[in-house]
């Protein structure tokens, strides 16, 4: 029986990859390393410091520390500066209706992001409210493909991992669940189709009772 339900929060519940990319591609043509949306794609799911070190071996370059860190500063500027104005229309198909519902059947909802900014822009869409637990990236030693993330979200949940489910478009996030021992559902990115239990184009396509019929 699965009771509880975690949510990677970029690709799947909102969208913001385009606000990332604008900004790393930014960085790209500042350090002159050629970056492009095929690039950026290496970057989902990871860890903003993990983006930049993707970044840095892309173009072969090598930084020193105080720079690296200067760069993660200033990339969140820019990224920050851009979700300004980040409402409830930048949620995804079916998300809002989805979260609503099993909030309404009593299902305990968890978010498990590598996301800094997570608790920001749930607030800034207005789904807050709905989630007993938020795991960002500012609270766990080893991001993901490290399966920490998930498993404080299920802890913060009281639950057991057999009874949680996780959605994740990444296949960083995809690794950290199945290595946390999850079910997981793979949302909208068609590279994770074969590595998750269960894929799907977007939330309102989800049935969650007919997948637990399935398990
Ligand atoms: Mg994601």
């Amino acid at each position: 029986m699965i009771k509880g339900l975690i949510f990677d929060l970029d690709g799947v519940l909102v969208s913001t990859e385009t606000n990332h990319y604008v900004a790393w591609k930014l960085i790209a043509d500042e350090l002159k390393i050629p970056f492009t949306e095929k690039e950026n794609e290496k970057l989902k799911g990871l860890s903003r410091a993990d983006s930049l070190s993707a970044l840095l071996d892309l173009g072969k370059r090598s930084i020193s520390h105080l720079k690296f860190k200067t760069i993660l500063d200033y990339k969140n500027k820019i990224y920050l500066k851009s979700i300004e104005k980040i409402n409830q229309s930048n949620l995804l198909p079916g998300v809002l209706e989805f979260i609503k519902e099993k909030h309404e059947k009593n299902h305990l909802l968890a978010v498990g992001s590598s996301s800094r900014n997570a608790h920001f822009i749930l607030k800034k869409t207005k789904i807050d409210h709905f989630f007993t637990c938020v795991i960002d990236g500012n609270m766990v030693k080893k991001p993901k493909p490290d399966p920490e993330v998930f498993i404080n979200a299920s802890s913060g949940l009281g639950l057991p991992r057999s009874e949680c489910l996780v959605f994740e478009d990444a296949e960083s996030g995809v690794i950290a669940a199945k290595k946390g021992g999850f079910h997981v559902i793979g949302v909208g990115n068609l590279k994770i189709k074969d590595s998750c239990d269960y894929f799907i184009k977007n939330m309102g396509e989800f049935d969650l009772s007919s997948y637990e019929e399935s398990i």
